[in-house]
């Protein structure tokens, strides 16, 4: 009987304990569902559905070379999954786990159904160095606060990456036909003409092979001064690796097995702790579900985020930051970068995100559903904790009140304006757009505001 193996955020064939399992009983089948039906599960935005559209051509040439068919199928994956095991005939069925509270459901509902069905389910630790429920405070509960997560993590044993499994090991006689409306090209995941994907072509290749060249790239060069370069959107700095990591074409233990090899050193040790901030925000949407969509700090719920006195103008402004047309020069190049390439330098991403919420006094979930669309890496807990994050209003969060100046960050992470030049090169023109907002004058209003709540929130004093 083959097995069968479920892709998710793992689009890879090399350290993958599920294929790994399904190809050691003997035939293998893969299988990856599009899955916008089940309740809760977010559908991807439109930068993720054109990375997803390469990243599984890329995974269906792996496995072929491997010898292993990939099923493409549509559909509540609780529907689906029975129907393909049962056409199969499968004895088995592998996962690699997931994080997401509705994908957790999702999953668990498989699993009843295929233990029902007398078919072996079995899943797999495969996307976290450290799975959320591993790390545990003294008193058996989860972290809130990045420092000491990141110390007990640290401490735990961690296992090297796995390599590739063994071609060949028994051909699937009978596959299911493709039933009509499904596969890659009826799914349109790519845009529609006009087609905006072309900067994301330019700018990445989807798939396992430009990862590990990207990773060894990396490695063999600028981690050694990342600790220095992190920040400074005009150097090539960091990694990119992001999208890999979101998409699974590379494993965070691979990275961290090429991290070690390359041997200490400041810039190695700051890259792990950015790779540990990664655990954390999955850490947190472990315990919060609902963070893309909640205050973890619950006193915000009260905060008055949306100042622009009516819903024109906040669509007039939410647009001029959508399309980089602020006239706040680092926030209109990290906005244009975005919208280009599909991705964003940190730095500029906690820039224009402050600049949403503390100067637009814009609610942060607005930028987080503009990130969720236009992001190559759109991860459903780094894009949520990191928002929430800037905000103010999540865990360890930076506080409220510490605002970023743009212009000030400006001078100093792109010291020769190289960055700005390269995104807006008509800034310091007539054609470039005056300020949408005085940024003393909303920075002083955001903080009066914060004050308000604070005052709001204060106990009655007890006479
Ligand atoms: P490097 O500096 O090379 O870091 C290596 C890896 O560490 C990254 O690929 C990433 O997996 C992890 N990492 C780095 N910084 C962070 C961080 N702040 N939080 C968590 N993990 C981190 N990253 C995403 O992958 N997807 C998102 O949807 C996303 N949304 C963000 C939204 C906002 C408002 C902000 C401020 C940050 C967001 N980030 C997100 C985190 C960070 O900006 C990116 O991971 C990073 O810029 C990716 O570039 P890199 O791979 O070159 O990073």
């Amino acid at each position: 009987k083959p097995s069968l193996v479920w892709f998710r955020d793992d689009l890879r064939v090399q350290d993958h304990p599920a294929l790994l399992a399904a190809v050691a009983d003997g035939a293998a089948v893969g299988l990856f569902v599009l899955d916008e039906a089940s309740p809760g599960v977010r559908p991807l935005g439109a930068a993720s559905r054109w990375w997803l559209h390469h990243g599984l051509e890329d995974l269906g040439r792996s496995l072929a070379e491997l010898g292993i068919p990939l099923l493409l199928r549509r559909g509540p994956a609780a529907t689906v999954l029975p129907e393909v095991l049962d056409a199969l005939g499968a004895g088995a069925v592998y996962w690699n786990r997931r994080y997401g509270g509705p994908e957790r459901e999702v999953d668990a509902a498989v699993e009843r159904r295929a233990t029902a069905d007398g078919i072996h389910a079995e899943t797999f630790a495969a996307s976290l160095l450290h799975e959320p429920w591993t790390v545990r405070t003294g008193q058996g509960g989860p972290y809130r606060v990045f420092t000491p997560f990141w110390k007990a993590a640290s401490a735990r044993p961690v296992r090297s990456a796995w390599g590739l499994p063994d071609a060949g090991r028994g051909a699937v006689l009978s596959l299911p036909e493709c039933p009509d409306g499904e596969g890659l090209e009826a799914w349109g995941l790519l845009p529609p003409r006009p087609d905006w994907a072309g900067g994301l072509g330019e700018a990445w290749e989807p798939g396992v092979a430009a990862g590990e060249q990207l990773l060894e790239d990396f490695a063999s060069g600028p981690l050694h001064h990342y600790d220095e370069d992190r920040d400074r959107p005009d150097l090539d700095g960091t990694s990119r690796l992001s999208p890999y990591l979101r998409w699974g074409h590379l494993s965070p233990f691979q990275v961290r097995d090429r991290l070690l090899a390359a041997g200490g050193g400041a810039g190695a040790s700051v890259f792990a702790t950015q790779v540990g901030w990664r655990e954390f925000c999955w850490h947190q949407l472990h315990e919060h579900p609902h963070l893309a969509t909640t205050n973890l700090r619950r006193e915000f719920d009260a905060f008055p985020w949306s100042w622009p006195q009516d819903g024109a103008e906040e669509a007039a402004l939410t647009e001029a930051w959508r399309r980089g047309r602020t006239g706040i020069e680092l926030v209109d190049a990290g906005q244009r970068e975005l919208w280009a390439t599909g991705w964003m330098h940190n730095r500029v991403r906690m820039v224009s995100a402050s600049f949403l919420v503390k100067n637009l006094g814009i609610h942060w979930r607005v930028g987080e559903e503009w990130f969720w669309d236009t992001l190559v890496d759109a991860d459903a807990a780094l894009n949520a904790a990191n928002w929430q994050w800037v905000a103010g209003c999540g865990a360890d969060a930076a506080p409220f009140f510490r605002i970023f100046n743009p212009n000030t960050q400006a001078k100093k992470f792109d010291p020769e304006r190289r960055y700005i030049s390269r995104w807006v090169p008509e800034a310091g023109t007539p054609a470039y757009p005056e300020p949408v907002v005085d940024l003393g004058a909303s920075r002083r209003r955001a903080l009066e505001d914060l004050a308000s709540l604070r005052a709001e929130q204060r106990p009655p004093a007890v006479s």
